[in-house]
């Protein structure tokens, strides 16, 4: 029963046979590795963009603070939601890797940043010339740190405000798998064809020991991404074991299985946590991870019972809450014994 995060999960086997693989012989360093020519074609089909610049990294913070240093100049606002993983997660590396780019936190309900609020902070941001940060970048997340997730069209209605100022749009898609297969939508039409510019593509959360792609759909920017990326000591030397696991992970649409499993382990833990008697859902729940409340004594039945997740700030009345994430490797068996622990 572990439902602190999608990386307590092991990894698929086919990710280690591929390293496996990628272990024979001898191959050139620093990204200049056959398997990397390969994961660069099957990124630019899969998002449907020809001249698309993929980069891999190990973690989620380096794609995000990279992505977002080569997108604002140092003295440029990114908007985000107050509660975005760049915001509370990621110990200043954004601010860090841009030489001091400014978060513009957002409010919003259910970790999700409304038109009005983006044009409310777009609008008085910059408004004092010399004085103040400048206009930057807009940072979105979906799946968003409170499990819901926008739709395209909810991307594109952002985005279009963004770009009414200039502004380049980044997604952080740590989540990005169990994004799409919430939506149903294309990788495309999650993107670049919402007004995204470049996209954090994650892998960790979703099955891999370590790798996220970073792509740019408009190949302008790579060349500083590069520079930046090694600059920051996230250029690996022998980056054909990030390419093996990158590839092994989109080959027979992998990591779409691994999300969608991931998404109905979640949506069996919401709908199995609403069933019961005094329990709710703080924030609704739309992929593989769910945000649930219930009355004083579920922590120490679910907690005698050996069930692990983040138990957070109890609600004013005293009720306490939880966040669980379901991942690929999560089965009905981990589900239900957490239910009928709860359940008591
Ligand atoms: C996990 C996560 C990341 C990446 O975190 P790392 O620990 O740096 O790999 C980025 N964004 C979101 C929303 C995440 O949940």
């Amino acid at each position: 029963m572990f439902f602190a995060s999608d990386n307590t999960s092991g990894v698929p086997a086919e990710i280690l046979a591929a390293l496996n693989r990628a272990n024979e012989g001898y191959a050139r360093g620093y990204g200049g590795d056959e398997i990397m020519v390969r994961v660069r074609d099957h990124l630019r089909a899969v998002f449907d963009a020809p001249e698309a610049a993929v980069h891999l990294v190990a973690t989620g913070t380096a794609a995000n603070a990279l992505a977002l240093a080569t997108l604002t100049p140092p003295w440029g606002a990114v908007f985000c939601h107050r509660h975005a993983h760049i915001a509370e997660d990621e110990c200043g590396a954004p601010e860090f890797y841009s030489n001091g780019a400014k978060l513009a936190l957002i409010d919003g309900a259910h970790g999700k940043i409304t038109p009005a609020a983006l044009a409310e902070a777009l609008a008085t941001t910059g408004a004092s010339g010399v004085h103040g940060v400048q206009r930057g970048a807009l940072s979105l997340t979906n799946v968003t740190e409170a499990g819901t997730v926008y739709t395209p069209a909810e991307i594109a209605a952002l985005t279009k405000l963004a770009k009414g100022y200039g502004l380049p749009c980044h997604l952080d898609g740590a989540r990005f798998a169990n994004a799409l297969m919430a939506t149903g939508s294309t990788p495309a039409e999650m993107t670049w064809k919402a007004g995204i510019d470049a996209v954090s593509f994650g892998g960790t959360k979703n099955g891999l020991l370590g790798v996220e792609a970073v792509i740019f759909f408009d190949p302008a920017k790579a060349w500083e991404f590069e520079l930046r990326r090694k600059r920051g000591g996230h250029l690996f030397s022998k980056h054909r074991y990030l390419s093996a696991q990158m590839e092994a992970y989109l080959e027979h649409d992998l990591w779409l299985r691994l999300a969608s499993h991931a998404n109905a382990m979640g949506a069996r833990l919401a709908q199995g946590l609403l069933a019961i008697p005094g329990v709710a859902l703080t924030h609704p729940s739309q992929a593989n991870m769910i945000f649930a409340n219930w009355s004083q004594g579920g922590h120490a039945r679910l907690q005698a019972a050996g069930a692990m997740y983040y138990d957070l700030r109890p609600l004013p009345d005293g009720r306490e809450t939880a966040r669980l994430v379901a991942s690929w490797s999560t089965t009905t068996e981990d589900v239900d014994s957490f239910l009928s622990a709860l359940r008591g």
